[in-house]
């Protein structure tokens, strides 16, 4: 044969999966040239001493661009028989150095062969039985032997001789003294075999489809193969080194027990392929099995073995030792330790979950943004489901410990001050206590879905920003004006100061989410009894009411700035599948028990074997449509207990009764179409003059009234009453139904001088001696006799108010005078008629009228006594 081919005579394809030595030798062998010709043809360098690196392992580009010419098999299919295409996915190879890196994914020389393979296959190699990860033949249900069973030289292994011309599977070891080549054909070397079901075909299989994706060029798509070789790598190597009969499902028993007799620490990958496949068919089942009870127990007691007093091992530590393998494993890990570690831990790891994952100092910025999305005390919902249903000591610190919890997952520090003070929290919570107490009970589950709900907030958009609301400080939330006005829309009795104040504290909650034992100090809680005031508003308030309530509070928060919905929660979602203490309310029964039964919430929720509190959040949630009594007479319809009169309700009342009876239409028909005075709508109302004022200023209509074009009061008629009668301004005024003020306008107006004060004619020394005694006191000036005799006309009516429709005036001006005449008498005159009883004097009042009725006779002028009341024929001067 001679050397410098330029295209080969024979071609020889490769087969798929071939490793490139294997073509190399049957090329050389069907041309029936020697191996370092074919490589010479090849353009592949063979050196003078007669070896070459492992060309199987990486081909430079021009070497394969070389050989494809020749050889006609493409360059890229040459590369495909390299190892080349697994680096970085199942190995990691020195380029240069043409070795493989056995510290890294258990790199290994050599080649494992199956010897049926090879039978079927005229001697030729598949590439992959170099790789650590083939441990069994899955075509013919054997485990690959690793070497020469004659010589126990190990197969493919070092470096290849150029000088060897032997089929592919012959043995090429030279052997000692001899130098004879072995020679002994592999193909029928005897190789160990596995059961149809064995978990180690199961294993291989599932390997061997990661490598197929590795050789498809699908390496990418996470987890990547090499994260996955890289776990199986130390998953392998610890159940190697510390696993015993019975941690696992057994296997084939040679494969039991060459792990058994294996003595090495599972660094390096195993020459056996028997332990190999013991390794990794555990490996491959502690992450196929993922978050499944047994596994997560079988790596518990594989932790525990490890480290000898797990609860003293720091976390720190077993995060080094984990932290550079994938998250999938990461997270098994975590799983296994949870119940080893403190309630703070669960929650900073997350290890309650199914998704562990170790914090990070990067995280702080995220506990801080979460805290934006957390209120000062725990939804009423989530507290609902969280609550044991014995309750629980004090409810405040329970939501308040849970809200400061929220942030502990992935936070980097165990230190609860800063959390408790991110949330505004004055007060020391003792949040250890409240975990433990939950922990201790079973009640796991909640630390789970706290870590559900922090992940929640802090990848969902959240539509409160709880630190604004925190900032709240309740200024001019529900006035009495604006309590009164809801009260009146839905028909619940305003209560006392007492009720208003509790809705208020109930609603500032509400909004903000904030403790009430450390709100602004008008609306903080400090006694007992404040705070029961505000926890019983959920057992008082109608539907209506509570719509009413939240309609408010939404434009409370936007008369802030504030365009976000009032209440949020965490979607209810994130408790499913979890095994939480509070159990979920009969809302029938509730309201039944509560409503129609009278029962005391306490009771009802023993009875129903809940938490009061779940009770609560159920009214919350589903208002009775209408008020019901209660046992403790705390009905908010009950209207037998009136408003206290001068109280800031009372006045609020009469504002909303004002506005109500004053309706535009009412007042342009009274005040602009019959030009009525703000004091005669008063006067027929039965409102203070002051609300009406107000009502009409904001109707706006005082605008819209026409100024009198002809003076009110005839300037006559005033000159007679005021000079020649002498009234005072005060009785004038009353008559005319105008204020003194505007009175002595008009007196100016038309060039009256006005009196000084207290410039009244007395009733002269004769004249007080020609009456009875009895009404002499009465007499302080000429008007008193006006007074009296008004007093006996009115003592011929029913009441005082027709009294004054008939004499003219108004109900409030005969009672001032009347008082005026008791206070100068010092008797009372007449009884003060209840509902249904007629005006009737007493009997001073009788005498008064007698006496008064004698002395009139007596008095010269006695007609021209001033009653105050005009003369018909004056009225209309
Ligand atoms: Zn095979
Ligand atoms: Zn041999």
């Amino acid at each position: 044969m001679t050397s410098g081919l330029r295209t080969l005579p024979i071609r020889v394809a490769p087969l798929p999966g071939e490793a490139l030595d294997s073509w190399l030798e049957t090329l050389a062998h069907r041309s029936m040239v020697s191996f370092r010709e074919i490589l010479i043809a090849l353009g592949l360098p063979g050196r003078r001493d007669g070896s070459l690196p492992d060309l199987t392992r990486y081909l430079e580009p021009e070497q394969a661009e070389q050989a494809a010419a020749v050889s006609g098999v493409p360059a890229d299919r040459l590369h495909a028989m390299t190892l080349r295409q697994y680096d970085g996915h199942a190995l990691v190879l020195h380029p240069h150095r043409r070795t493989v890196n056995r510290m890294q994914l258990w790199g290994r020389n050599g080649s494992r062969y199956c010897p049926q393979c090879l039978h079927e296959h005229d001697g030729r190699w598949q590439l992959r039985w170099r790789l650590p990860w083939s441990f069994a033949c899955t075509r013919h249900r054997i485990l690959l032997p690793h070497a020469c069973p004659s010589c126990n030289q190990r197969t493919r292994h070092g470096r290849v001789s150029i000088f060897r011309d032997l089929p592919p599977h012959q043995c090429p070891t030279t052997l000692k003294p001899s130098g004879a080549l072995c020679q002994t054909d592999l193909a029928l070397a005897p190789a160990a075999a596995l059961r149809e079901d064995s978990p180690v075909l199961a294993s291989q299989r599932w390997i061997n489809d990661l490598l197929d994706r590795v050789e498809q060029g699908q390496a990418q798509s996470l987890p990547t193969p090499q994260m996955i070789f890289n776990d199986l790598r130390a998953l392998a190597s610890w159940v190697l080194r510390i696993a015993e009969p019975g941690d696992f499902p057994t296997l084939d028993p040679h494969v039991e027990q060459a792990c058994q007799d294996y003595a090495g620490d599972g660094q390096f990958s195993p020459t056996s392929a028997a332990v190999t496949a013991g390794g990794l068919t555990h490996a491959v089942h502690i992450l196929q099995q993922g978050s499944d009870k047994t596994n997560i127990a079988t790596l518990r007691t594989l932790l525990e073995r490890d480290g000898e007093r797990l609860d003293l091992m720091p976390l720190g530590d077993i995060n080094k030792r984990w932290r550079a393998h994938s998250t999938a494993l990461q997270q098994l890990i975590w799983q296994a330790m949870d119940t080893r570690m403190a309630n703070v831990d669960r929650l900073r790891f997350r290890s309650c979950t199914t998704r562990p994952r170790p914090p990070h100092k990067m995280n702080e910025t995220l506990t801080t943004a979460r805290a934006d999305r957390v209120p000062q005390l725990l939804w009423r919902g989530w507290t609902a489901r969280f609550l044991p249903a014995a309750g629980v000591r004090n409810i405040g610190n329970f939501r308040a410990a849970l809200a400061v919890a929220l942030l502990l997952p992935g936070a980097s520090k165990r230190h609860f001050d800063p959390l408790i003070s991110m949330l505004g929290h004055q007060a020391q919570l003792d949040v250890h206590y409240t975990l433990a107490e939950l922990a201790q009970q079973g009640h796991d589950g909640v630390l789970t879905g706290l870590c559900e709900i922090a992940d929640y907030l802090d990848t969902q958009p959240v539509p409160i920003d709880y630190e604004r609301r925190r900032g709240l400080t309740g200024d001019g939330l529900l006035p009495a004006d604006d309590w009164v006005s809801i009260c009146t829309q839905t028909g619940v009795h305003p209560g006392q100061e007492a009720r208003l104040l509790s809705v208020r504290r109930y609603l500032y909650q509400r909004i903000t989410g904030n403790d009430l034992r450390q709100a602004p100090e008008s609306l903080r809680i400090t006694t007992a009894e404040e705070a029961g005031g505000v926890a019983v508003v959920p057992f008082r308030i109608t539907a209506a009411l509570l719509g009413a309530l939240d309609e408010y509070g939404e434009n409370y928060l936007r008369g802030l700035g504030i365009d976000e919905p009032l209440t949020w929660e965490p979607p209810a979602d994130l408790a499913a599948g979890l095994c939480l203490p509070g159990r979920p309310v009969d809302v029938r029964r509730a309201h039944r028990l509560i409503c129609a039964e009278g029962q005391a919430p306490a009771v009802a929720a023993k009875e129903m074997g809940v938490a009061l509190e779940s009770i609560r959040h159920c009214f919350e949630q589903h208002p009775p449509s209408s008020p019901w009594p209660s046992k403790s007479g705390g009905s908010w319809v009950d209207p037998s207990r009136p408003i206290a009169r001068r109280s800031r309700l009372a006045a609020a009342q009469a504002r909303q009764q004002a506005h109500t009876m004053l309706t535009d239409e009412f007042l342009r028909r009274e005040y602009l179409d019959a030009r009525k005075t703000v004091r005669e709508i008063a006067s027929e109302t039965h409102l203070p003059k002051r609300l009406i004022s107000e009502v009409l200023n904001q109707s706006g209509l005082i605008a819209s009234r026409e100024p009198s074009r002809k003076p009110i009061v005839d300037e006559q008629w005033l000159r007679e009453q005021y000079i020649r009668q002498a009234r005072t301004l005060a009785s004038i005024a009353t008559e005319l139904d105008m204020s003194p003020t505007t009175l002595t306008r008009h007196l100016r107006a038309v060039g009256i001088e006005i009196r000084p004060r207290g410039g009244r004619r007395s009733v002269s020394r004769t004249e007080l001696e020609s009456v009875p005694p009895l009404i002499r006191p009465a007499l302080t000036d000429r008007r008193c006799w006006g007074r009296l005799q008004r007093f006996r006309e009115a003592m011929e009516h029913r009441t005082l108010a027709e009294a004054s429709r008939q004499l003219g005036t108004t109900r409030s001006v005969l009672y001032t005078q009347f008082a005026a005449l008791e206070g100068d008498l010092g008797v009372q005159l007449y009884i003060r008629p209840r509902r249904g009883e007629s005006l009737r004097p007493t009997k001073a009042g009788q005498a008064v009228m007698d006496a008064l009725t004698d002395s009139e006779g007596a008095r010269p002028g006695g007609n021209t006594i001033e009653t105050g009341i005009p003369p018909a024929s004056r009225q209309n001067p």
